[in-house]
């Protein structure tokens, strides 16, 4: 038998779309195993000021198609000083909150290894970030959704670069990793798309680009915010100068990325690790993220999840159908 009665519940970092999805399932799981539930308001910040809410069935109820996240998120930089983590800990105890599930990407989760660690106290993670930056599941929550939305947005931008025949650099969210750029530059058929990890300078680029062929009515461009050649005003501007034949305009996603009701596949993703992850506390299970690897339930230690990308997301093979399709 488990001595976990009073599981904690919070999201950090930079917030998702499923987000609230899965909040949901671990709030229901653990009322469906009789234990106890608090919410912790903004990430780490909440574990330092104390700031919990007691959540019931309810507390959760038509949640499940917003984005965003109800228990609020936050940066916390108290949490990286050990005073910071002591009074976070004294907190949960004295609250008798005895394990912690939380939701973010890599900081989240460089914070709750060292957390889990010094104190010995059982955390879980959920691999919540539009980014899909973490080993240890072949989707993070909220990246399908990212992608939808960044595929639906440049659909629109295609009508107007196609009439007006216009060459278009639109730039997404990834500062490092190009995994929503390579993504939706397939699905929305880019004729170029720039990442960090390929590195495509600006003079290879236009070199794609002249030598493709000319009876495209419009480009489209798909630059990861986080690529060496400079964000897409910087791209923007040199290919203005160097190529004045061509009617460039920019455009700059951001924040729409992270918002919107997640997809299906996001609240699909984010209920089943979430009833994973509680039921993992259970077993004994701590300091690992719950993933989902080739459709099973995974559990990766926290400290193989952060390095950065997983490199087997990129592979030469996604580059190569790129340039295919690009024809
Ligand atoms: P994300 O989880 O989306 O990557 P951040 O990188 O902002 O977002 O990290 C979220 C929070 O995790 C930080 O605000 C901080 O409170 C905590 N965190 C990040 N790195 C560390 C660290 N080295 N030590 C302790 N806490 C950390």
């Amino acid at each position: 038998m488990s001595k976990i009665k009073n599981i904690g519940i919070l999201t950090s970092g930079g917030d998702s779309p499923g987000m609230n999805a899965a909040i949901r399932a671990v709030v229901r799981a653990s009322l469906y195993h009789n234990l106890k539930i608090t919410g912790v308001l903004r990430g780490y910040e909440g574990l330092i000021q104390a700031d919990f809410i007691p959540m019931d069935g309810k507390s959760v109820a038509n949640i499940i198609q917003r984005g965003g996240t109800i228990l609020k998120t936050a940066r916390c930089d108290a949490f990286k000083t050990k005073e910071g983590r002591v009074l976070a800990h004294k907190n949960l105890v004295d609250s008798e909150i005895d394990a912690l599930v939380v939701i973010g990407g890599d900081g989240t989760f460089t914070g709750a290894d060292i957390f889990s660690k010094e104190f010995d106290f059982p955390i879980i993670g959920l691999p919540g970030t539009i980014d899909n930056d973490l080993v240890g599941t072949d989707f993070t929550i909220g990246y399908d959704t990212a992608i939808n939305t960044v595929v639906n947005a440049v659909d629109k931008i295609r009508d107007t670069a196609e009439s007006h025949d216009r060459l278009f650099i639109v730039e997404v969210m990834g500062r490092d990793s190009g995994l929503i750029a390579l993504r939706s530059g397939i699905g929305v058929g880019a004729e170029a798309i720039l990442i960090p990890e390929a590195k495509v300078g600006v003079p290879e680029l236009m070199h794609r680009i002249e030598t493709g062929r000319k009876d495209k009515a419009s480009k489209i461009i798909i630059v990861a915010e986080g690529d060496e050649a400079g964000g897409a005003y910087v791209i923007g501007e040199t290919l203005k100068e160097k190529f004045p034949k061509y009617d460039i305009r920019v455009s700059v996603l951001g924040h729409i990325q992270r918002g919107g009701s997640p997809s299906c596949m996001d609240r699909v993703l984010a209920s089943r690790l979430g009833v994973a992850a509680l039921e993992g506390l259970l077993e004994g299970k701590t300091d690992v993220m719950a993933g989902l690897v080739n459709k099973e339930i995974v559990f990766t230690p926290f400290s193989q999840t952060i390095k950065h990308i997983d490199a087997e997301k990129i592979t030469p093979s996604w580059l190569k159908l790129v340039e295919i399709l690009s024809m």
